[in-house]
């Protein structure tokens, strides 16, 4: 599959049956979807929105932004985590349209089909996450919002993210991220504003390990969250 990485669909694939498990190896996701949720909900109500999740994974993301009233589709390159994404919905009662599909094919059946597209924690798995930038931005309607989040590059984000999320804190599997795919959000707005889209927001997100909750903030280090309008 082009611009898939084999080995990262097959550990996703693997891990599919706890995907929604909220102790379980997807516990940091289950932990930050309140926030980021909140985070698109403000830059861009969702309600009645045409949303599309890019590496939609088992659900946790598409379903709750299913709940806020948006239409959404989710598209994700791995079957496992999908099929378990469409067994929740029988859980949640939700309504989600789940394919198989990459960004890149995806767009050129349906550009500028959403009104809204979320595309996290995906890029720091892909080969080419550029590629998937410029499919977003032709995924939206013109007017409409993009929104990112990914691992920063540098060496704060290589302890945090890879020595202390991996191996000493165990907040996610060892071997989850390689720092090489990281991506820092210079990189990511010089995609974005050459694919079309105009930069509104960058946020960080925060792990606290003696509070052992997530915030949202300034510090943009590690995690971070990013906002973007198609002109
Ligand atoms: N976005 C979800 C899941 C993130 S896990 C969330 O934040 O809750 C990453 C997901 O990306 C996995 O389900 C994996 O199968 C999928 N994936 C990996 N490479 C992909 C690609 N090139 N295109 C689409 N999905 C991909």
């Amino acid at each position: 599959m082009k611009n898939a990485d084999p080995d990262e669909l097959a550990k996703f694939a693997a891990l599919a049956p706890i995907w929604w498990d909220r102790h379980g190896a997807f516990k940091a996701l289950h932990d930050i979807n309140g926030l980021r949720v909140d985070y698109i909900n403000r830059r861009a109500p969702l309600a009645g929105r045409r949303v599309l999740d890019i590496g939609c994974g088992g659900g946790i993301l598409s379903e709750a932004m299913a709940s806020q009233g948006a239409e959404v589709t989710g598209i994700d390159a791995g079957e496992e985590p999908l099929a378990v994404a469409r067994l929740h919905l029988q859980e949640s009662g939700l309504r989600v349209d789940y394919r198989r599909a990459m960004a890149e094919p995806f767009a050129d059946g349906a550009a500028e089909s959403f009104d809204v597209v979320t595309c996290m924690e995906l890029l720091e798995h892909v080969p080419d996450p550029q590629s998937v930038v410029t499919a977003s931005a032709r995924l939206v309607r013109p007017g409409g919002d993009v929104f990112f989040a990914t691992l920063n590059r540098n060496l704060k984000s290589f302890l945090f993210a890879i020595i202390g999320a991996e191996m000493v804190l165990r907040l996610v599997q060892r071997g989850t991220h390689s720092y090489r795919r990281f991506v820092k959000p210079s990189e990511l707005t010089a995609w974005s504003e050459r694919s079309g889209l105009s930069f509104r927001d960058l946020t960080g997100l925060h792990y606290n390990p003696f509070t052992r909750r997530y915030s949202l903030g300034g510090n943009t280090h590690v995690n971070y969250l990013m906002h973007f309008r198609r002109t």
